[in-house]
C-alpha cells in the first residue's frame, strides 16, 4: 500500500519516466485488443504523460503488446487525437 496522502506514481509508456499519476493519462485495452484512453475503464492500465511524443511512441504496437502482455493496437481516432494534438 502507499503512504496515506501520496499520490501513486507510474511509469510512462514512452519515456519510462516515473510521475504522479495524476500528472498522466490512462490507457486501457480492450477485449477486442483494441487500446484507448480512459480514466476508470477496468482492466489492466497503462499510462503515458501527457506529452504528445510520449504518446505517439506508447502507441507503437510493440509498445503496446509489452505493456498489456498480448497483441495491442491504438484505435485510430486515438492515434489521430495524439497526431492532430501537437
Ligand atoms: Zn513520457
Amino acid at each position: 500500500m502507499t503512504t496515506k496522502g501520496a499520490e501513486p506514481i507510474r511509469t510512462c509508456l514512452g519515456c519510462r519516466r516515473r510521475r504522479p499519476k495524476g500528472a498522466m493519462l490512462r490507457l486501457v485495452r480492450g477485449a477486442d485488443g483494441r487500446v484507448s484512453f480512459d480514466g476508470t475503464a477496468p482492466g489492466r492500465g497503462a499510462y503515458v504523460c501527457r506529452d504528445p511524443e510520449c504518446q505517439e511512441r506508447a502507441l507503437k504496437p510493440a509498445r503496446l503488446a509489452h505493456a498489456f502482455r498480448g497483441p495491442s493496437e491504438a484505435k485510430t481516432e486515438l492515434i489521430e487525437t495524439v497526431v492532430s494534438g501537437r
